[in-house]
């Protein structure tokens, strides 16, 4: 018995360990950016930013290959090998300058391997480097790597971020309405809507009284705040994901937010209304409630995405927390 007992651990330690904890892996990464930093002279935050956009929209896309190292960041094959290279899998960290690919020999072992950490790393660090240190010439040199605006603003946005926190562990969520308020919501996410002509319902309704605290889901950067013909008063926060979480019809705003301010989830943003449908100010066409919208970009577009799961998540979760 007790050598049966001993193959079944040893059949199942191994397949635990491959599996990095959550918290090893934030360490792992973090070596890594300050590795870097220590290189480059480029602040760790700026890799962390970069690195997590990347894993984001490669988890949102499926042109991309998906993550499988600790490093999130993908370097397209005739970006690495350079343009004109006919060998668009080249690894020879020479042949590879020859013909202006940024690809590298990151960790010493005589190859550019854009599948392997610090080679990729070590490359976008060199990239950014050749443009210079300061915030001024690491913007122009992600506006030339992504040739995207908003690419720049959400990984610009995460170096807020990162840099203000200090950690990379900003995934946590919150409920948008605290549990001692009264509120319902139902999935209503995709059903036809009355008001602005032929478009579907891009969230989901919550309602509750006048003046119901709001409260940011995420940790985030208030992208947007003001006034929408359809949205009434309305906020929008991009998380750490590239997700925008968007609250509209509210009251008002919590004081001091505005665009560019960090929030944290839990954080009040503003108050149930019923504010929209109108010119600004326009109010009470419909019963109050918060609208609650969330988006993906993908680095080309952006799309809508049902989120009553993720409130019903979060709602759960927070519960189990209290209890
Ligand atoms: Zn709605």
């Amino acid at each position: 018995m007790k050598t049966l007992w001993c193959i079944i651990i040893f059949l199942f330690i191994p397949f635990q360990s491959f599996a990095a904890a959550p918290n090893d892996l934030y360490d792992q990464r973090m070596e890594l950016y300050k590795k870097a930093e220590a290189i480059s002279l480029i602040p760790w935050y700026y890799f962390a930013a970069v690195d997590q956009y990347e894993r984001s929209i490669r988890q949102a896309r499926r042109d991309l290959p998906k993550p499988t190292g600790v490093i999130g960041i993908y370097i397209p094959p005739e970006r690495w090998a350079g343009p004109l290279n006919q060998n668009k899998e080249d690894q020879n960290p020479f042949t590879i300058s020859q013909f202006g690919g940024i690809g590298i020999d990151g960790n010493g072992d005589g190859i550019a391997d854009r599948t392997n950490d610090e080679d990729v790393l070590f490359a976008f660090a060199r990239f950014l480097r050749s443009y210079g240190t300061d915030h001024t010439h690491i913007k122009m040199a992600l506006w030339d790597y992504y040739e995207r605006s908003k690419t720049v603003d959400i990984i610009l946005g995460k170096v807020k971020l990162y840099k203000h926190f200090g950690t990379l562990q900003l995934d946590q969520y919150a409920f948008p309405i605290p549990r001692r308020f009264e509120y319902s919501y139902r999935s209503t996410w995709g059903d036809a809507r009355g008001w602005g002509g032929r478009r579907i319902h891009e969230g989901t309704d919550i309602f509750a009284h006048y003046g119901t605290p709001v409260r940011s889901t995420c940790y985030g950067i208030v992208e947007l705040k003001g006034w929408n013909k359809y949205g009434g008063w309305r906020i929008g926060i991009r998380d750490i994901n590239n997700t925008y979480h968007y609250f509209a019809h509210l009251n008002g705003f919590a004081n001091g937010l505005e665009e560019g301010t960090i929030v944290e989830p839990g954080m009040l943003i503003g108050s149930v209304g019923s504010s929209g449908y109108g010119p600004p100010g326009t109010s009470g066409k419909f019963p109050p409630h918060l609208h609650y919208g969330m988006y993906k970009d993908n680095g080309y577009t952006e799309w809508s995405f049902d989120p009553y799961p993720y409130l019903k998540q979060w709602e759960r979760q927070e519960r189990m927390k209290k209890r």
